[in-house]
């Protein structure tokens, strides 16, 4: 069963300096024509499942709040007409603070959204400027207060650390703003540094000073003893909740169960197969008026690759992967792939086992890539 359905929006009004996604200055984009190809591949997709709809609902970009009031009403009531059910168990929103308004939140109460991922990253001004962000300090805490007063109770407060120049204390103020705002949620990635970005090329240049691996892993430490203090707990390696308010929609992913991937550039897992919708927004949008859907690259997962990222995916979540569960969908045991590889990783003391479970030990959780990369083959 296809339980997750991602939408992306591809638009943004400026550049983030660490941003890879797949998005366009929304400056003379053909939003319109857009939000209808959006609306058709719904639909057709819909008609193929025979009307079996997703358990949750991600909108995310690019920059969804930047589309214009009227479109982004639009945009929801498309979807939910046509992902939407009275059991949807989420409908989350991905928000940047600088264009949230009360016509947007009254657009998303009437869709039945339920969750809000509010892209804060940190409360520090000069930082805010350093990574290319274009709202402040002052309107990330007025966007939280919003939606907290329109009656918006189950808000993720995504923040970044390891940013140029970033201190400990800098990234502990953070989090204490972060927290006076009594989220329910935070996400919080460490700064990676991707090619075909503008940090990408400054550090190229030697022009980007980034905190150390040591200061960078300080930090992590800082951040999980912050938020574990004030009873947030960590459910995956950078997501942390408060008890029942786990993004439901990622922990599809990190169960490397299937979704669908809606709008340009997106991806989903249909069938087996992982699957690439045409990255251009004029592509995408010919190709779903002329076929009904924009799918451009198809790869039929092989058992191998299925059962390496059920475990790096797997892992990630801090309860770890349930060895029946495993069992049932795989057909054989955990040991039968990887006994050896999960010893040695025991021996390392960066794996817990016991009957039921394999997990990061607190070791393994800081050593997270050196445990994946032991399961690839
Ligand atoms: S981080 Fe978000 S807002 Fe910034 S450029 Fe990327 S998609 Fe746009």
């Amino acid at each position: 069963m296809i339980k997750g359905a991602y939408v992306h929006i591809p638009f943004c009004e400026h550049i983030c300096y660490y941003c890879d996604f797949n998005k366009y200055f929304i400056k003379n984009q053909p939003v319109e024509d857009y939000l209808k190809a959006l609306d058709l591949e719904m639909a057709t997709t819909m008609i193929q499942a025979g009307g079996v709809r997703p358990e949750t609902i991600f909108i995310g970009g690019g920059t969804p709040t930047v589309l214009q009031d009227e479109h982004f009403a639009r945009l929801l009531e498309s979807i939910r007409k046509h992902l939407y059910h009275e059991e949807t168990a989420e409908f989350a929103v991905e928000i940047n603070p600088e264009n949230l308004n009360i016509a947007k939140l009254e657009a998303m109460k009437r869709a039945g959204v339920d969750r809000l991922s509010i892209g804060i990253q940190t409360f520090d001004d000069t930082l805010l400027a350093a990574i290319g962000r274009m709202h402040s300090r002052e309107s990330a805490i007025a966007a939280v207060q919003l939606a907290k007063d329109y009656g918006f109770h189950n808000i993720s407060v995504d923040l970044m650390f390891g940013l140029p120049g970033q201190t400990r204390a800098q990234l502990e103020h953070s989090l204490h703003a972060a927290m006076q705002l009594d989220p329910q949620h935070i996400s919080i990635y460490s700064l990676q540094v991707e090619p075909r970005t503008i940090f990408y090329h400054r550090m190229k240049q030697g022009k980007l000073k980034l905190p150390g691996q040591d200061i960078e892993a300080e930090m992590y430490e800082l951040l999980i003893k912050v938020l574990r203090d004030r009873g947030f707990e960590q459910y995956e390696i950078s997501n942390f909740a408060k008890p029942g308010y786990e993004s439901r929609h990622n922990i599809i992913y990190w169960n490397n169960e299937e979704y669908y991937g809606f709008g340009a550039g997106a991806h989903g897992y249909i069938q087996g197969q992982r699957v690439v919708n045409a990255r251009a927004v004029k592509g995408y949008i010919t190709r779903v008026r002329s076929e009904g859907h924009a799918m451009v690259e198809r790869h039929s997962v092989t058992l191998q690759e299925k059962v390496e990222e059920e475990l790096f995916l797997g892992l990630r979540k801090l309860r770890g992967i349930n060895k029946k569960t495993f069992e049932e969908k795989y057909h054989r045991s955990l040991d039968y792939f990887y006994k050896d590889v999960i010893a040695n990783l025991v021996k390392k003391g960066l794996l817990h086992e016991d009957k039921e479970h394999i997990s990061l030990t607190e070791k393994g959780v800081f050593l997270g890539n050196e445990v994946f990369e032991a399961f690839l083959v």
